[in-house]
């Protein structure tokens, strides 16, 4: 594995007679590959064009950029780009992906939705929950995957669902679960402090376990505890999160940069200055973001209060059972649904349990149909399960704030019921270099070797020889969204052919059905991880 904490200096392009030279010769000076892309317009990790060039591979590696090797070399396939561009496979650095390459199912295991929108790396473990025991479970897949550690599930695991501090001796527990699953791997530390049980958590104690994976070459990547003004505000949750960074001298990823709510909307700017003010200090401070105006979750998440959640969705039904409880929570599930722009913009995207027939409908319509009040019908549901929500609750000129920031990238935050997981990459390429916002290069950089630079995969994010061969090819003027609110699950169209380590998986814009794809592992610092771990 060529990952580690530590940047390998110089990513440039080997001369044209050194990369010939690289490769191997079948027949005495000619050299032999196993595929050969020839003909497209070429753009690198960095943004920056690279000329007419052709790209070998062999061995799942790229072993030469240069012109004319198709026809210099002794190449087993040729692919021909004509009039497409080609670009690093992109690099996803926050999905939900999780269900998908730990199935048992290598039919899952091909994670399509990511493959289908050029995505040859998807970052899993997201928001906190991090995956158990991954490097035992990993098993090939259509893409590769990197893991993050997650706050979330080692809270659980050491103090339940409880709205409490934890003791100096679960504190240490928790300390070993993080350095566990940095030594097997993780590229870092993920939290969703949003979400219980991590909501109650102070920041020391984020602070001492992201300065475990800050020993151990990791990073941060934050859900943050307020994206809009549900408790503290989304910039006094910024502050926690460089706050935390600091401390823990930690890079710190945001997850999904929003100003969720109209109580926050226009707030960007202030966000973007805090952020940049710490980027002046010498602090790493980069984050993701998806182009939809709606979030995707749950109603249990979105909508409820969290001390109502102390003890799980459990004790929330039984507070349910109880009047007086049950008007404190109508109370604040109302309040909360004003906080996201009301019930008409709560979309019921999927049903969790035995609901019937509430997918597709606003929580406004849902009321309406039961006649009963917006969060009286959210109360319903949960008695019973749970749902899915597009919470449409930004605004165009955050987004787009948001959006053309040097420190900002692509990534999909992609979840069930919602077209982020299938579309979020044609989407951006259509709203930001259709929509003028960014030229291609900016777009192919922020989608793929910012990305590696940010997670610190090394030889990924960029075509340059001794590289993986993570390679996306596809005609910009058909790269387009399939998915949308109402059919979230489309394949994107546009990608003609995708290579994972070196593998085609998309061939003329069908699935091949292989699973070339891996574990990547971050390496730990040289000395840091004893035998055993
Ligand atoms: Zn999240």
């Amino acid at each position: 594995m060529l990952l580690n904490s530590t940047r390998s200096p110089g990513r440039g392009l080997l001369t044209a007679a050194m990369a010939v030279l690289l490769g191997s010769c079948a027949t005495p000076g000619i050299p032999s590959y196993d595929l050969v892309i020839t003909g497209g317009e070429a753009i690198n990790g960095d943004g920056k064009p690279l000329g007419p060039v052709d790209i070998a591979v062999r061995n799942g590696q790229i072993v030469a950029i240069a012109p004319n090797l198709a026809t210099t070399g002794r190449a087993s396939r040729v692919i021909d780009a004509q009039g497409q561009l080609v670009a690093p496979g992109f690099i996803d650095p926050h999905t939900h992906a999780d269900g998908e390459v730990f199935s048992e199912d290598a039919q899952q295991r091909a994670n399509l939705a990511y493959a289908f929108q050029g995505v040859t790396t998807v970052v899993v473990g997201s928001d906190g929950q991090g995956i158990r025991d991954f490097p035992t479970r990993a098993a090939p897949a259509g893409t590769n995957y990197a893991v993050l550690a997650g706050f979330g599930g080692i809270r659980r695991d050491v103090l339940g669902d409880a709205d409490r501090s934890p003791s100096p001796q679960e504190l240490e527990q928790m300390r070993q679960a993080v350095r566990k699953d940095m030594c097997a791997g993780a590229l870092g530390l993920s939290a969703g402090l949003y979400y219980v049980p991590q909501s109650f958590a102070q920041t020391d104690e984020v602070v001492m376990l992201a300065g475990e994976a800050a020993g151990l070459g990791g990073y941060y990547d934050t859900h943050m505890r307020d994206e809009g003004d549900f408790g503290a505000g989304v910039l006094a949750a910024l502050e926690e999160a460089l706050d935390i960074g600091r401390r823990a001298n930690i890079p710190v990823h945001i997850s999904h940069i929003k100003a969720l709510g109209p109580a926050v909307w226009g707030q960007s700017k202030a966000m973007i200055a805090k952020v940049e003010a710490a980027r002046a200090t010498g602090q790493r401070v980069t984050a993701d973001q998806y182009p939809w105006r709606a979030s995707g979750t749950r109603i249990s998440s979105a909508l409820v209060p969290r001390w109502a959640l102390d003890g799980g969705m459990e004790a929330l039904r039984n507070r349910l059972g109880d009047p007086a409880m049950e008007a404190r929570i109508a109370e604040g599930i109302a309040a909360n649904i004003t906080r996201r722009g009301g019930a008409e913009s709560l979309l019921v995207t999927g049903e969790i349990s035995s609901q019937d027939g509430i997918a597709g409908l606003t929580l406004a319509e849902i009321a309406g149909q039961w006649e009963t009040r917006p969060e009286q019908a959210a109360i319903k549901i949960l008695q019973r399960g749970d749902a899915r929500l597009a919470s449409f609750n930004m605004e165009p000129a955050d987004i787009a704030n948001f959006a053309v920031q040097e420190w900002v990238m692509t990534g999909s935050d992609g979840s069930s019921g919602h077209p982020r997981k299938f579309a979020t990459y044609p989407k951006a390429w259509q709203d930001l270099v259709g929509g003028g916002l960014m030229d291609r290069g900016r777009f192919i950089r922020r989608s793929s070797g910012q990305v590696a630079d940010t997670i610190g995969l090394q030889d990924r994010g960029y075509l340059a020889v001794g590289f993986a061969a993570d390679i996306v090819i596809f005609d910009p003027a058909v790269f387009v969204p399939v998915a949308n609110y109402t059919r979230p699950e489309d394949l994107a169209r546009g990608v003609s052919t995708l290579l994972v380590n070196g593998q085609v998986v998309i061939e003329e814009g069908r699935y091949t059905g292989i699973l070339p794809g891996k574990l990547l592992k971050r390496q730990p610092p040289a000395g840091q991880c004893g035998a055993g771990e």
